[in-house]
């Protein structure tokens, strides 16, 4: 997978060349190419930005140079993404299928956004992290990028992704580690019991717990088996007891 970052502030990559990223990056799995949209500027002081038409605080960035900047990099079958608080909110689903493209363009806006006709003109997408205002679009592109990336094979060991939060729309089940006793409190016996099946049930029954006491909206419309529901029922009666209103339980 290519990235090619177009951004005002390269140097705030640093993040993504460590770690697993980072070796990822020296085994080719993933090319991360960052473009200082700055360099495509024509003005003899290098400026990027103007005032906005009509008035209004802030900057806003010049078309012209965005779209140099992106000309030098496009390649067919590219696909442009604006990191905007505007975009669609990203979700695990959307990383999964993003993760499936060969060469994403990555767009970061920064001071009061982008001239909306470059945009218009090359965005394919645009993606928010959230719905709140960011200074610039370099954190969330390392955060699509990052999270792309682990989707990538050969990036993590391949178990590491199949059992994580979301991966089967619903959120992981605690994890433990050595010691097996810390400040008095023990690891369940259960996970060293060596008994995989008996690992498993328990590893489902915690995630289930997990999603339902700290997300519960991931639950309503997921399809769930007759031993998952029951779990949910007696979870519900042990910690929460609210009426489960959600159809599914008679669906199913
Ligand atoms: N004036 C814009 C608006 O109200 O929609 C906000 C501009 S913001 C201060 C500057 C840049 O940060 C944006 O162009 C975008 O690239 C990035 N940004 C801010 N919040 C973001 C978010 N939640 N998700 C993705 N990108 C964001």
């Amino acid at each position: 997978m290519k990235f090619d970052v177009l951004t005002l502030f390269p140097e705030m990559f640093s993040p993504i060349k460590q770690s697993i990223l980072g070796r990822a990056e020296e085994k080719k799995l993933i090319e991360i190419n960052l473009i200082n949209i700055r360099d495509f500027s024509k003005d003899k002081h290098k400026k990027v930005d103007d005032t906005p038409y009509g008035g209004g605080a802030g900057m806003v960035i010049r078309p012209d140079v965005v779209y140099d900047a992106y000309k030098s990099v496009y390649q067919k079958k590219a696909k442009v993404i604006y990191l905007s608080p505007q975009g669609k909110v990203l979700d695990q689903k959307k990383v999964e299928a993003l993760s499936k493209e060969k060469h994403l363009i990555l767009l970061c806006g920064h001071y009061e956004g982008i001239d909306q006709r470059v945009l218009d003109e090359i965005v394919d997408e645009e993606i928010s992290i959230g719905d709140y205002v960011l200074t610039g679009g370099e954190l969330p592109a390392m955060v699509l990028i990052d999270s792309i990336s682990r989707q990538i094979e050969g990036v993590l060991k391949k178990d590491s992704i199949l059992e994580e939060s979301f991966s089967d729309g619903i959120l992981e089940y605690p994890q433990y580690t050595r010691p097996e006793e810390f400040n008095g409190k023990k690891v369940p016996d259960v996970l060293v019991s060596g008994h995989h099946e008996n690992i498993k049930k328990w590893r489902r029954k915690e995630a289930l717990k997990n999603t339902f006491l700290k997300r519960p909206e991931l639950l309503e419309n997921k399809k769930m088996s007759e031993e998952d529901i029951k779990i949910i029922h007696d979870i519900n009666v042990k910690y929460k007891n609210v009426p489960l209103t959600n159809k599914k339980e008679v669906k199913n």
